[in-house]
C-alpha cells in the first residue's frame, strides 16, 4: 500500500491557541437572558447512541446545575433538539441521527424540558435556521443567550452565531460544552471570543442570574 501522501508543506503541522479572554463570573439580568441548551440528545451523548460525543456526558452535571439557578431566577430555558427526518441529506455526511420519534432524538433524562421551558426543533447546526428562536426571544425580550450544550464546533458554534449575528450577547460556560476533539473546542472557543465577540466563563457557576451592579462613577438617570 502507498504511503499516505505528506501534507503540504505550506500548511503548519501543530498551530498555537491564541489567548482566549475567560472571566471568572458574569451577571446576567434573568429578566433579559434565556439559557439555550442544545442538542443535548440521547444520541449525541448516552452510550449507544447513534453519534456520540465522549464528553458530552460530563457537561450534564453542570447543565443541569446551570438550568436549576436559571429556572429558580426567572431566566427563561430554551432547548433546540436536532431533527431529522428518513432521508435527509444529513445523513450522508454523519449517517444516520436523531431520526425524530426515536430514542436518541430524545433530550437526555436528566434534562428532560420542565414546565415552562421551550424545545425547538431544528433540522440544520444553527437553531435560528428554520426555526421561531428568534421570534420567541423577542417575545420574551431576551437580550442575552448563554449558550451550552453539543457539538462545540457545529451546533453550539452555529447557534452561538447566529445569536451574536443578530446582537445577542452570547455567554459561554467552558464546562457546559463538549466537542469530538481538542482542536474542535477550541476552535470553537476561538470563534466565540474573537469573532463573536461572546463572553467565556470558566465554569457555569460563574454565570449569576442577577441584575449587573452599577459600574462605578455611572450616574443614575432619574
Ligand atoms: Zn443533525
Amino acid at each position: 500500500m502507498e504511503p499516505a501522501a505528506a501534507p503540504s508543506p505550506s500548511l503548519p503541522k501543530s498551530v498555537k491557541v491564541p489567548p482566549l479572554r475567560i472571566v471568572d463570573e458574569v451577571a446576567l439580568d434573568p429578566q433579559e437572558t434565556a439559557v439555550i441548551v442544545v442538542d443535548m440528545q440521547n444520541d449525541f451523548v448516552k452510550p449507544g447512541g447513534k453519534l456520540v460525543v465522549p464528553t458530552a456526558a460530563q457537561t450534564i452535571e453542570p447543565i443541569s446545575r446551570l438550568l436549576g439557578r436559571a429556572r429558580s431566577s426567572g431566566a427563561r430555558v430554551f432547548y433546540t433538539k436536532d431533527t431529522h427526518y428518513p432521508g435527509d441529506p444529513e445523513f450522508e455526511i454523519w449517517g444516520e441521527h436523531v431520526l425524530r420519534g426515536t430514542w436518541g432524538w430524545e433530550i437526555v433524562e436528566e434534562l428532560a424540558p420542565r414546565e415552562g421551558d421551550i424545545v425547538v426543533e431544528k433540522t440544520r447546526y444553527d437553531g435560528f435556521y428554520g426555526t421561531p428562536l428568534e421570534d420567541l426571544l423577542r417575545v420574551y425580550g431576551v437580550r442575552h443567550v448563554v449558550v451550552v450544550g453539543t457539538v462545540a464546533n457545529i451546533c453550539v458554534l452555529h447557534t452561538a452565531a447566529s445569536a451574536a449575528l443578530r446582537w445577542y450577547r452570547v455567554v459561554v460556560p467552558l464546562d457546559g460544552i463538549s466537542a469530538l476533539n481538542d482542536f474542535d473546542y477550541m476552535a470553537a472557543l476561538r470563534q466565540i471570543d474573537f469573532l463573536y465577540r461572546g463572553t467565556l466563563v470558566k465554569s457555569v457557576d460563574g454565570i449569576k442570574f442577577e441584575k449587573p451592579k452599577k459600574t462605578e462613577g455611572e450616574t443614575p438617570i432619574v
